[in-house]
Protein backbone atom coordinates (compact mmCIF):
# COMPACT_ATOMS: atom_id res chain seq x y z
CA UNK A 1 0.00 0.00 0.00
CA UNK A 2 1.19 3.93 -1.18
CA UNK A 3 1.99 5.81 2.02
CA UNK A 4 -1.12 7.51 3.54
CA UNK A 5 -0.57 11.35 4.18
CA UNK A 6 -2.52 10.89 7.74
CA UNK A 7 -2.90 14.73 8.34
CA UNK A 8 -3.23 15.91 5.10
CA UNK A 9 -6.68 13.91 4.04
CA UNK A 10 -9.61 15.84 3.82
CA UNK A 11 -13.20 14.23 4.67
CA UNK A 12 -13.47 12.22 1.58
CA UNK A 13 -13.97 8.59 0.45
CA UNK A 14 -11.39 6.75 0.44
CA UNK A 15 -11.64 3.32 -1.21
CA UNK A 16 -10.61 0.51 1.52
CA UNK A 17 -10.17 -3.09 1.62
CA UNK A 18 -13.85 -4.43 2.63
CA UNK A 19 -17.40 -3.64 2.95
CA UNK A 20 -19.40 -5.32 5.08
CA UNK A 21 -23.25 -5.95 3.95
CA UNK A 22 -26.38 -7.66 5.18
CA UNK A 23 -29.66 -8.10 3.43
CA UNK A 24 -33.17 -8.38 4.30
CA UNK A 25 -35.39 -10.86 2.34
CA UNK A 26 -38.02 -12.95 2.60
CA UNK A 27 -39.42 -11.47 5.69
CA UNK A 28 -35.97 -11.92 7.61
CA UNK A 29 -31.94 -10.72 7.89
CA UNK A 30 -29.34 -12.87 6.40
CA UNK A 31 -25.83 -13.02 7.50
CA UNK A 32 -23.17 -10.93 7.53
CA UNK A 33 -21.38 -10.73 4.09
CA UNK A 34 -17.84 -9.46 3.47
CA UNK A 35 -17.26 -7.90 -0.07
CA UNK A 36 -14.59 -6.34 -1.66
CA UNK A 37 -16.95 -4.57 -4.62
CA UNK A 38 -17.57 -1.21 -4.13
CA UNK A 39 -20.52 -1.12 -6.18
CA UNK A 40 -24.24 -3.16 -5.82
CA UNK A 41 -26.26 -4.74 -8.13
CA UNK A 42 -30.03 -2.90 -7.39
CA UNK A 43 -33.97 -3.15 -9.02
CA UNK A 44 -33.65 0.33 -10.91
CA UNK A 45 -37.38 0.81 -9.63
CA UNK A 46 -35.82 0.00 -6.21
CA UNK A 47 -37.88 2.52 -3.23
CA UNK A 48 -34.23 4.32 -2.20
CA UNK A 49 -34.11 5.86 -5.30
CA UNK A 50 -37.87 6.73 -6.21
CA UNK A 51 -39.14 7.37 -2.80
CA UNK A 52 -35.86 8.00 -0.55
CA UNK A 53 -36.02 5.24 1.53
CA UNK A 54 -32.64 5.33 2.82
CA UNK A 55 -31.33 6.10 6.43
CA UNK A 56 -27.68 6.52 7.58
CA UNK A 57 -25.61 6.83 10.37
CA UNK A 58 -21.75 8.24 10.97
CA UNK A 59 -19.50 7.16 13.90
CA UNK A 60 -15.70 7.18 14.08
CA UNK A 61 -12.85 4.47 15.18
CA UNK A 62 -9.88 5.95 16.95
CA UNK A 63 -6.02 4.87 17.43
CA UNK A 64 -5.31 5.29 21.45
CA UNK A 65 -1.57 5.93 22.42
CA UNK A 66 -1.77 2.03 23.61
CA UNK A 67 -2.53 0.89 20.00
CA UNK A 68 -5.56 0.24 20.54
CA UNK A 69 -8.65 1.35 18.20
CA UNK A 70 -11.65 2.19 19.87
CA UNK A 71 -15.24 3.01 18.67
CA UNK A 72 -17.57 5.48 19.72
CA UNK A 73 -20.96 4.73 21.37
CA UNK A 74 -21.49 2.50 18.39
CA UNK A 75 -24.54 0.99 20.74
CA UNK A 76 -26.56 5.15 20.47
CA UNK A 77 -25.68 4.92 16.69
CA UNK A 78 -27.36 0.93 16.49
CA UNK A 79 -30.65 2.85 18.19
CA UNK A 80 -30.30 6.56 16.59
CA UNK A 81 -30.89 3.80 13.13
CA UNK A 82 -33.86 1.77 14.52
CA UNK A 83 -35.60 4.97 14.98
CA UNK A 84 -34.76 6.46 11.46
CA UNK A 85 -36.02 2.94 10.18
CA UNK A 86 -39.18 3.06 11.74
CA UNK A 87 -39.28 6.96 10.79
CA UNK A 88 -39.98 6.24 7.42
CA UNK A 89 -41.47 2.79 7.23
CA UNK A 90 -38.28 0.80 7.00
CA UNK A 91 -37.13 -2.87 8.29
CA UNK A 92 -35.05 -1.96 11.72
CA UNK A 93 -31.75 -4.15 11.86
CA UNK A 94 -31.88 -5.89 15.10
CA UNK A 95 -29.26 -3.49 17.77
CA UNK A 96 -26.84 -6.43 17.95
CA UNK A 97 -26.19 -7.14 13.93
CA UNK A 98 -25.20 -3.73 13.64
CA UNK A 99 -22.53 -3.54 16.38
CA UNK A 100 -21.26 -6.47 14.81
CA UNK A 101 -21.26 -5.38 11.01
CA UNK A 102 -19.21 -2.28 12.53
CA UNK A 103 -17.00 -4.09 14.76
CA UNK A 104 -16.23 -6.65 11.78
CA UNK A 105 -15.65 -3.58 9.11
CA UNK A 106 -13.31 -1.91 11.72
CA UNK A 107 -11.22 -4.74 11.91
CA UNK A 108 -10.98 -6.01 8.08
CA UNK A 109 -9.72 -2.41 7.30
CA UNK A 110 -7.43 -1.99 11.03
CA UNK A 111 -4.85 -0.99 8.34
CA UNK A 112 -6.81 2.03 7.48
CA UNK A 113 -7.15 3.24 10.68
CA UNK A 114 -4.83 6.55 11.38
CA UNK A 115 -2.44 6.48 13.81
CA UNK A 116 -2.32 8.11 17.30
CA UNK A 117 -1.38 11.82 16.82
CA UNK A 118 -2.60 12.54 13.11
CA UNK A 119 -5.14 14.02 14.18
CA UNK A 120 -7.28 11.67 11.69
CA UNK A 121 -9.62 8.82 12.53
CA UNK A 122 -11.59 6.18 10.76
CA UNK A 123 -14.90 7.05 9.83
CA UNK A 124 -17.66 4.61 9.63
CA UNK A 125 -20.81 4.87 7.49
CA UNK A 126 -23.60 2.28 8.27
CA UNK A 127 -26.49 3.01 5.95
CA UNK A 128 -29.75 1.03 5.12
CA UNK A 129 -32.35 1.38 2.25
CA UNK A 130 -35.20 -0.14 0.15
CA UNK A 131 -33.81 -2.41 -2.52
CA UNK A 132 -36.98 -3.84 -4.00
CA UNK A 133 -38.97 -2.30 -6.38
CA UNK A 134 -42.04 -0.36 -5.95
CA UNK A 135 -43.95 2.01 -8.52
CA UNK A 136 -47.00 3.11 -6.17
CA UNK A 137 -45.97 4.77 -2.73
CA UNK A 138 -45.09 2.04 -0.63
CA UNK A 139 -42.16 0.85 1.83
CA UNK A 140 -39.64 -1.80 0.15
CA UNK A 141 -39.96 -5.35 1.15
CA UNK A 142 -36.29 -6.37 0.58
CA UNK A 143 -34.11 -3.62 2.57
CA UNK A 144 -29.64 -3.69 2.02
CA UNK A 145 -27.55 -2.84 5.11
CA UNK A 146 -24.36 -1.52 4.40
CA UNK A 147 -20.95 -1.18 6.37
CA UNK A 148 -18.73 1.14 4.53
CA UNK A 149 -15.38 2.93 5.97
CA UNK A 150 -13.15 5.06 5.29
CA UNK A 151 -9.76 7.15 7.06
CA UNK A 152 -10.56 10.70 7.29
CA UNK A 153 -7.80 13.71 8.51
CA UNK A 154 -8.36 16.22 11.46
CA UNK A 155 -11.34 18.38 11.28
CA UNK A 156 -9.29 21.19 12.41
CA UNK A 157 -6.17 21.44 10.28
CA UNK A 158 -4.96 24.37 11.16
CA UNK A 159 -5.70 23.61 14.88
CA UNK A 160 -8.91 24.37 17.19
CA UNK A 161 -10.69 27.57 15.68
CA UNK A 162 -13.64 29.53 15.14
CA UNK A 163 -15.35 30.21 11.91
CA UNK A 164 -19.39 31.98 11.30
CA UNK A 165 -22.56 31.04 10.94
CA UNK A 166 -25.45 32.92 8.88
CA UNK A 167 -29.43 32.55 9.83
CA UNK A 168 -31.25 32.62 6.86
CA UNK A 169 -35.14 32.28 6.69
CA UNK A 170 -35.74 31.70 3.18
CA UNK A 171 -34.70 27.65 3.82
CA UNK A 172 -35.83 25.35 6.12
CA UNK A 173 -34.28 22.13 6.88
CA UNK A 174 -37.22 19.77 8.36
CA UNK A 175 -40.97 20.58 9.54
CA UNK A 176 -42.10 20.42 13.11
CA UNK A 177 -43.66 17.05 12.48
CA UNK A 178 -41.67 15.89 9.65
CA UNK A 179 -38.62 13.62 9.62
CA UNK A 180 -36.23 16.55 10.94
CA UNK A 181 -35.79 14.13 14.18
CA UNK A 182 -34.52 10.86 11.55
CA UNK A 183 -31.54 10.62 9.90
CA UNK A 184 -32.45 10.08 6.34
CA UNK A 185 -31.37 11.27 3.13
CA UNK A 186 -33.63 13.32 2.10
CA UNK A 187 -33.07 15.50 4.96
CA UNK A 188 -29.30 15.85 3.28
CA UNK A 189 -31.15 16.85 -0.20
CA UNK A 190 -33.09 19.44 1.16
CA UNK A 191 -30.50 21.16 2.67
CA UNK A 192 -28.29 21.27 -0.37
CA UNK A 193 -29.12 24.47 -1.69
CA UNK A 194 -29.35 26.31 1.11
CA UNK A 195 -25.79 24.73 1.98
CA UNK A 196 -24.10 25.97 -1.16
CA UNK A 197 -25.90 29.40 -0.61
CA UNK A 198 -24.27 29.93 2.87
CA UNK A 199 -20.87 28.57 2.23
CA UNK A 200 -20.89 31.09 -1.42
CA UNK A 201 -21.52 34.22 1.40
CA UNK A 202 -18.39 33.06 3.09
CA UNK A 203 -19.98 31.25 6.07
CA UNK A 204 -18.94 27.76 7.04
CA UNK A 205 -22.96 26.67 7.75
CA UNK A 206 -26.47 28.16 7.70
CA UNK A 207 -28.37 28.15 11.05
CA UNK A 208 -32.21 26.72 10.82
CA UNK A 209 -34.40 28.17 12.77
CA UNK A 210 -38.02 26.51 13.85
CA UNK A 211 -40.38 26.40 10.65
CA UNK A 212 -43.16 27.24 12.00
CA UNK A 213 -42.75 30.22 13.78
CA UNK A 214 -39.32 31.27 12.84
CA UNK A 215 -38.35 32.16 16.30
CA UNK A 216 -36.17 29.15 17.48
CA UNK A 217 -33.22 27.97 17.08
CA UNK A 218 -32.84 24.64 15.44
CA UNK A 219 -29.71 23.08 14.06
CA UNK A 220 -26.23 24.72 12.32
CA UNK A 221 -25.86 22.72 8.99
CA UNK A 222 -25.78 18.81 10.35
CA UNK A 223 -24.98 19.44 13.68
CA UNK A 224 -26.36 20.86 16.89
CA UNK A 225 -26.67 24.06 18.85
CA UNK A 226 -24.67 25.20 21.96
CA UNK A 227 -24.48 27.90 23.57
CA UNK A 228 -22.36 28.48 26.92
CA UNK A 229 -23.46 31.42 29.87
CA UNK A 230 -23.38 32.14 33.22
CA UNK A 231 -22.04 28.30 33.61
CA UNK A 232 -24.32 26.67 31.90
CA UNK A 233 -24.95 24.58 28.98
CA UNK A 234 -27.33 25.60 26.81
CA UNK A 235 -28.71 23.27 23.93
CA UNK A 236 -31.90 23.60 21.84
CA UNK A 237 -35.07 21.28 22.53
CA UNK A 238 -36.98 20.89 19.24
CA UNK A 239 -38.89 18.09 17.18
CA UNK A 240 -37.72 19.08 14.64
CA UNK A 241 -33.62 18.73 15.05
CA UNK A 242 -31.57 15.22 15.17
CA UNK A 243 -30.56 14.32 18.49
CA UNK A 244 -27.02 14.30 18.19
CA UNK A 245 -24.78 11.89 20.41
CA UNK A 246 -21.89 14.50 20.55
CA UNK A 247 -24.45 16.52 21.81
CA UNK A 248 -25.91 13.76 24.40
CA UNK A 249 -22.15 13.08 25.86
CA UNK A 250 -20.94 17.21 25.66
CA UNK A 251 -24.13 17.26 28.28
CA UNK A 252 -22.52 14.70 30.52
CA UNK A 253 -19.51 15.94 30.25
CA UNK A 254 -20.58 19.97 30.89
CA UNK A 255 -22.50 18.31 34.51
CA UNK A 256 -19.46 16.82 34.75
CA UNK A 257 -17.43 20.13 35.06
CA UNK A 258 -19.84 21.79 37.35
CA UNK A 259 -22.07 22.88 34.76
CA UNK A 260 -25.47 23.31 34.68
CA UNK A 261 -27.37 21.86 31.69
CA UNK A 262 -30.61 23.13 29.93
CA UNK A 263 -32.33 21.61 27.32
CA UNK A 264 -35.22 23.99 25.78
CA UNK A 265 -36.48 26.61 23.38
CA UNK A 266 -34.03 29.13 22.69
CA UNK A 267 -35.01 32.21 21.13
CA UNK A 268 -33.05 33.73 18.28
CA UNK A 269 -32.81 37.19 20.44
CA UNK A 270 -31.24 35.45 23.05
CA UNK A 271 -28.29 34.17 20.98
CA UNK A 272 -27.12 38.04 22.22
CA UNK A 273 -26.52 36.51 25.43
CA UNK A 274 -24.01 33.48 25.06
CA UNK A 275 -20.30 33.67 26.20
CA UNK A 276 -19.54 31.92 24.06
CA UNK A 277 -21.44 29.06 21.27
CA UNK A 278 -20.80 25.79 19.20
CA UNK A 279 -21.84 22.80 16.51
CA UNK A 280 -21.58 20.17 17.56
CA UNK A 281 -21.42 16.50 15.72
CA UNK A 282 -19.36 13.16 15.00
CA UNK A 283 -17.45 15.02 12.03
CA UNK A 284 -15.77 18.06 14.14
CA UNK A 285 -16.55 16.99 18.03
CA UNK A 286 -17.24 20.63 18.35
CA UNK A 287 -16.96 23.46 15.49
CA UNK A 288 -16.69 26.63 17.69
CA UNK A 289 -19.30 29.49 16.69
CA UNK A 290 -17.13 33.14 15.63
CA UNK A 291 -20.30 34.56 15.19
CA UNK A 292 -23.67 34.44 13.96
CA UNK A 293 -24.59 37.01 11.31
CA UNK A 294 -28.78 37.28 10.48
CA UNK A 295 -28.99 37.46 6.90
CA UNK A 296 -32.57 39.21 7.14
CA UNK A 297 -32.16 41.51 10.48
CA UNK A 298 -28.93 42.43 10.15
CA UNK A 299 -27.89 42.02 13.54
CA UNK A 300 -24.30 39.97 13.93
CA UNK A 301 -24.06 37.51 17.42
CA UNK A 302 -20.05 37.87 17.94
CA UNK A 303 -19.20 35.08 20.16
CA UNK A 304 -15.07 35.06 19.13
CA UNK A 305 -12.72 38.37 18.45
CA UNK A 306 -9.93 36.71 17.97
CA UNK A 307 -10.78 33.69 16.21
CA UNK A 308 -10.13 31.33 19.21
CA UNK A 309 -12.34 29.40 20.80
CA UNK A 310 -13.80 29.95 24.40
CA UNK A 311 -12.36 28.18 27.85
CA UNK A 312 -15.53 26.03 28.13
CA UNK A 313 -15.96 24.74 24.18
CA UNK A 314 -12.51 24.17 24.48
CA UNK A 315 -12.14 22.37 27.58
CA UNK A 316 -15.35 20.12 26.29
CA UNK A 317 -13.40 19.74 23.15
CA UNK A 318 -10.20 17.97 24.98
CA UNK A 319 -11.70 16.27 27.53
CA UNK A 320 -14.57 14.44 24.72
CA UNK A 321 -11.66 13.52 22.51
CA UNK A 322 -9.67 12.85 25.23
CA UNK A 323 -12.60 9.75 25.65
CA UNK A 324 -12.43 8.92 21.94
CA UNK A 325 -8.32 8.44 21.88
CA UNK A 326 -8.03 6.50 25.23
CA UNK A 327 -6.00 9.82 26.89
CA UNK A 328 -9.03 10.26 29.72
CA UNK A 329 -10.65 7.60 31.36
CA UNK A 330 -13.58 6.06 29.92
CA UNK A 331 -16.15 6.77 32.98
CA UNK A 332 -19.65 5.91 31.03
CA UNK A 333 -18.25 2.74 29.23
CA UNK A 334 -18.86 5.09 25.80
CA UNK A 335 -15.90 3.08 23.84
CA UNK A 336 -15.53 -0.27 22.52
CA UNK A 337 -12.32 -1.43 22.13
CA UNK A 338 -11.98 -3.99 19.15
C1 LIG B 1 -25.64 13.36 12.22
C2 LIG B 1 -26.27 14.68 12.51
C3 LIG B 1 -25.91 15.44 13.65
C4 LIG B 1 -24.81 15.04 14.58
O1 LIG B 1 -25.04 13.86 15.26
P1 LIG B 1 -23.84 13.07 15.94
O2 LIG B 1 -24.47 11.83 16.45
O3 LIG B 1 -23.31 13.92 17.03
O4 LIG B 1 -22.83 12.84 14.88
C5 LIG B 1 -26.59 16.62 13.88
N1 LIG B 1 -27.55 17.06 13.04
C6 LIG B 1 -27.90 16.36 11.94
C7 LIG B 1 -28.96 16.91 11.06
C8 LIG B 1 -27.27 15.16 11.64
O5 LIG B 1 -27.62 14.50 10.54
Amino acid sequence: MKEIDWSNIGFGYMKTDFNVRCTFTDGKWGELEVHEDEYINMHMAATCLHYGQEVFEGLKAFKGKDGKIRIFRMDENAKRMQSSCEGILMETLPLEKFQEAVIKAVKLNERFVPPYGSGASLYIRPFLFGISPQLGVNPAKDYLFIVLVSPVGPYFKGGFATTPFVIMRQYDRSAPLGTGKYKVGGNYAASLVAGQHAHSLGYSNIFYLDAREKKYIDECGAANFFGIKNNTYVTPKSTSILPSITNKSLMVLAKEMGLTVEQRSIPVEELATFEEAGACGTAAVISPIERIDDFDTKISYVFSKDGKPGPICDKLFHKLQGIQYGDEPDLYSWTTVV
